[in-house]
């Protein structure tokens, strides 16, 4: 008898530190995005954890073992349409929490759990893939049946989100707060200019994983995907703007990569697929096709990030003077001319401190605005207004004693026409000047 308890007591004893320290939920946090939505317990340790799905109605219920229950679960903050409510109800045993988050209709839970990272500590992760997310507002991309030439489209991607901050600021400013600002500002400057279109890879605070990005861009049929971050480091000195693009050697990793993936040849290639019946040619092809797309669009990306350089240095310092080549997830998109604009130093107090104030966000967008049009009107894509308008229009050499009103009367035109036209700020024309001259 005396020698069995001993076995109990020593069974015990190995068992006991495995559920030594009760967990403590610390706070729970919603990220509702379009598709899905994002529910994060923070919590003291790793959570040892299991769940089911009920349905009538729709509800998640996980079960924490060893986890307090005395957190408050209600909400502040937006929680979106799919998770209606987060509740405690009753556990296995008393010493566990059992948490039901209630759903307005069916989803697909994904749960895992992070290890702490700033400024996190341990969580529990529960992604939601919505049965049937709202509709997206209507966009029209293809105009060919309304008889208009279609808008240039310009995927504008804030940085980061949701659960991930992004660089905090030494005073606390998250990137993902600044980018997503300087994105909202791009997107009401591009809406505004007639033949330019804005899409966001995102629109709130939510998370988007880096490859999903790019992919949204090429749904939308982008002509150009412009990713805006903050950059940082571990010193406080480094400062200044710098503009990145595709390296060539991850281009061809990605060549390679897209390559093997054989159901991307018909949506890379478009209508061209649906004529080759044979495969194996398919295949040549679709390289061949995939190397002339890749080398414009990387010598798109190169011409654009000087633009943008040139139009940043007015109004920034530039930490680097020329297009940067690089190999991050976000530019992966060898068939769609893609730049990444790092606007400043978060880590730098004084560029944090500008980056916070929205009159210079409004400058950074103004910049990234003015040399992405200028660059279009320069060579706009096929099919666009821009391109037909740009094939219409005629162009003049300002000879002495010619102005502006004279110019646009004698071509019968508005001044403020012609002023668009070549992206004048003032009346004031140089002798010598080539003006466009548009047809209306
Ligand atoms: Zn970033």
């Amino acid at each position: 008898m005396v020698r069995n308890i001993g076995l109990i007591l020593c069974i015990l004893l190995v068992a006991y530190p495995l559920h030594a320290a009760q967990n403590d939920i610390d706070g729970l946090r919603i990220w509702p995005s379009p598709a899905s939505t994002r529910v994060v317990l923070d919590l003291d340790a790793a959570p040892e954890f299991t769940y089911f799905t009920l349905s009538n109605p729709h509800r998640l219920v996980i079960d924490l073992s060893n986890t307090r229950r005395d957190t408050d679960l209600s909400v502040a903050q937006d929680m979106g349409e799919l998770v209606k409510r987060v509740r405690y109800s009753t556990p296995k045993t008393n010493k566990d929490a059992r948490i039901v988050v209630e759903l307005s209709r069916k989803a697909d839970p994904t749960l895992f759990a992070m290890t702490p990272t700033a400024p996190y500590g341990h969580r529990l992760v529960i992604d939601l893939l919505d049965s049937n997310p709202p509709a997206p507002a209507p966009i029209v991309i293809d105009q060919s049946s309304n008889n208009r030439d279609r808008d240039i489209i310009i995927a504008i991607d804030a940085g980061h989100g949701g659960e991930d901050p992004g660089s905090i600021g030494p005073s606390g400013s998250y990137e993902k707060h600044i980018t997503l600002s300087i994105a909202k500002k791009l997107e009401a400057m591009i809406n505004n200019e007639r033949g330019m279109r804005a899409i966001m890879t995102r629109t709130a605070d939510y998370y988007i994983s880096p490859n999903r990005r790019p992919e949204i861009a090429r749904e939308k049929k982008a002509d150009l995907f412009i990713s805006v971050h903050a950059d940082a480091f571990t010193q406080p000195e480094p400062r200044g703007g710098s503009v990145w693009v595709l390296s060539m050697r991850r281009a061809d990793t990605e060549l390679g990569r897209w390559m093997e993936k054989t159901e991307r040849h018909s949506e890379l290639l478009g209508g061209a697929a649906e004529v080759i019946s044979d495969k194996s040619s398919e295949l040549y092809l679709a390289e061949t096709i995939l190397g002339l797309s890749m080398d414009h669009s990387m010598a798109t990306s190169f011409d654009l990030s000087n633009e943008v350089i040139s139009e940043l240095k007015q109004i920034t310092r530039m930490h680097k003077r020329t297009p940067q080549a690089a190999s991050l997830a976000v530019l992966t998109s060898p068939d769609i001319p893609s730049i990444l604009v790092e606007v400043g130093f978060i880590s730098n107090p004084e560029e944090e401190k500008n980056l916070n104030w929205s009159k210079h966000r409004e400058r950074l967008a103004q910049s990234i605005f003015t040399a992405t049009k200028r660059y279009f009107k320069q060579v706009p894509p096929d099919g666009t207004l821009w391109a037909s308008e740009r094939a219409t229009n005629r162009t003049h050499k300002v000879q002495s004693g010619e102005s502006l009103s004279l110019l646009a009367q004698r071509y019968n035109v508005a001044v403020s026409r012609i002023k668009e036209a070549n992206n004048l700020n003032s009346d004031v024309v140089r002798i010598g000047q080539v003006l466009t001259i548009p047809s209306t």
